[in-house]
């Protein structure tokens, strides 16, 4: 039956009429209400009765200044009256090229060429076409492989799934997904006791030689989340296995691809994760943050050597890929002013002084008789809560709405990844609330 909708009809019943929610079982809903959000400003969000929630995930991980920031805004309204979009193919403009020169000076070295796409997993294609590309260009067809290490998340297209570990997201699709290998994740979790993070990733790195000494001639290229595997549960390692799998990935003749859509623009500390292991991938991703949280957009960029390898005169050897939205201007504008932002606010150390306040202030949460594994990169923290309810996640959701959070956990394993301007007033608000959903669900 159509059920015909009225201006009266509640937004939460027009919604799942609808919408279709994305990574949700919509039947859920018949009794986990949505939550409508009117507005939101700062890390705050509003819903339609004027209750707040501090958006303690960003949003999905994209917002990195907040909802509702007024330089993003005010570029964005500028960059409206002047052009809202053209196609690249053939056109170009100011904020694209500007921006594509703002992130090859601020890029680790030699990711001089930045190819744009609309969103994370349109990244992760683009990147392993062009990587097998470049290879059969070179003459090497038959290095069409990819390895990921266990875990993974890519996105969840075709293509990325072909490159994501996630049991839940890709078991439906398997007839439909190409299988590549993954090697072991070097998560300091399942290191063995008295093994530090750094010996544990190093052993790591001898099965990503032994996988790359067998299979190199059939691998274009290793994808991997530098320093955080987010969608694994915020599973950290150390760099020293991002420095082994460069070494490796350049002594067999295999591409690196960091996928840095979730882990860059500032996340773990420095600008770019990769930076922490001094080392260049020869593709590196980004989206989510890159337009503070406003825009889709998502940008490869990489190096000369693979640039050249499509410069010819024959049409077949370019890389002839496309998304209609490409190098969308509004996005790049809100790109710029997210860069403007990093530069004006000198944001990086301002947020060295906030992780080291929530340390401090986490402590009870960190010592929480049922918390295991309490672990924090820059701006992500995690922890494993031993709960015996089947749906710890589901409770913990809407435990943290009545305590004006969102707290979106995986599994077990709750997390914050708040917007970068969180005060210390709102951080403490953030573990208090958060100790209290937990020694609810205890
Ligand atoms: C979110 C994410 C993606 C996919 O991005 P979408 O915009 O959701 O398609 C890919 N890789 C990583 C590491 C991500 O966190």
């Amino acid at each position: 039956m159509i059920v015909r909708m009225t201006s009266n009809t509640s937004l939460l019943t027009r919604s799942l009429s609808a919408v279709w929610h994305p990574c949700t079982q919509m039947k859920r809903h018949e009794t986990l209400p949505l939550v409508p959000i009117a507005r939101g400003k700062g890390v705050w969000l509003h819903d339609l009765e004027d209750r707040r929630y501090l958006d303690a995930v960003s949003s999905w991980w994209v917002n990195l200044f907040g909802h509702s920031e007024p330089r993003i805004n005010a570029a964005l309204t500028d960059q409206l009256g002047k052009l809202e979009h053209v196609m690249l193919a053939g056109f170009t403009h100011e904020p694209v090229v500007q921006l594509s020169e703002r992130l090859r000076e601020l890029a680790p070295n030699g990711l001089g060429h930045c190819f744009y796409g609309s969103d994370g997993a349109s990244a992760t294609e683009i990147a392993l076409k062009m990587s097998a590309h470049y290879w059969r260009n070179n003459g090497q067809p038959e290095k069409t492989q990819f390895v990921s290490l266990q875990n993974s998340y890519h996105g969840e297209t075709l293509g990325a799934l072909s490159v994501t570990d996630v049991a839940l997201f890709r078991d439906a699709y398997g007839p439909l997904i190409r299988q590549n290998a993954t090697v072991p994740s070097p998560d300091w979790r399942n290191a063995q006791e008295g093994e530090s993070a750094e010996a544990f990733a190093l052993r790591c790195a001898q099965a990503l030689d032994q996988h790359l000494q067998q299979h190199h001639h059939e691998i274009a290229a290793m994808i991997i989340e530098p320093l955080i595997q987010g969608a694994a549960g915020m599973a950290m390692y150390h760099p020293a296995y991002l420095r082994a799998a460069r070494e490796l990935c350049t002594r067999y003749g295999v591409h690196l691809i960091a996928d840095e859509i979730a882990v860059g623009m500032g996340r773990t500390g420095t600008l770019f994760a990769c930076e922490q292991a001094d080392i260049s991938p020869d593709f590196l991703l980004l989206s989510k943050g890159i337009t503070g949280g406003y825009l889709p957009l998502s940008i490869v960029m990489t190096t000369d050597d693979i640039y050249q390898a499509f410069y010819a005169d024959e049409t077949a050897r370019g890389f002839l890929h496309s998304h209609s939205y490409t190098g969308n201007p509004l996005a790049c504008r809100a790109a710029l002013a997210t860069l403007d932002i990093f530069a004006q606010d000198d944001v990086l150390k301002a947020n060295r002084s906030k992780t080291a306040f929530l340390n401090l202030i986490a402590e009870p949460l960190r010592t929480h008789a049922r918390v295991r594994n309490f672990r924090n990169t820059g701006m992500v923290w995690a922890f494993e809560v031993e709960s015996s309810h089947a749906d710890f996640a589901q409770r913990c959701f809407s435990l943290g709405l009545e305590q004006e959070l969102l707290l979106r956990p995986m599994g077990n394993t709750v997390y914050f990844m708040p917007p970068y301007v969180i005060t210390e007033e709102e951080m403490q608000l953030m573990v208090t609330r958060t100790l209290a959903v937990i020694n609810e669900l205890t």
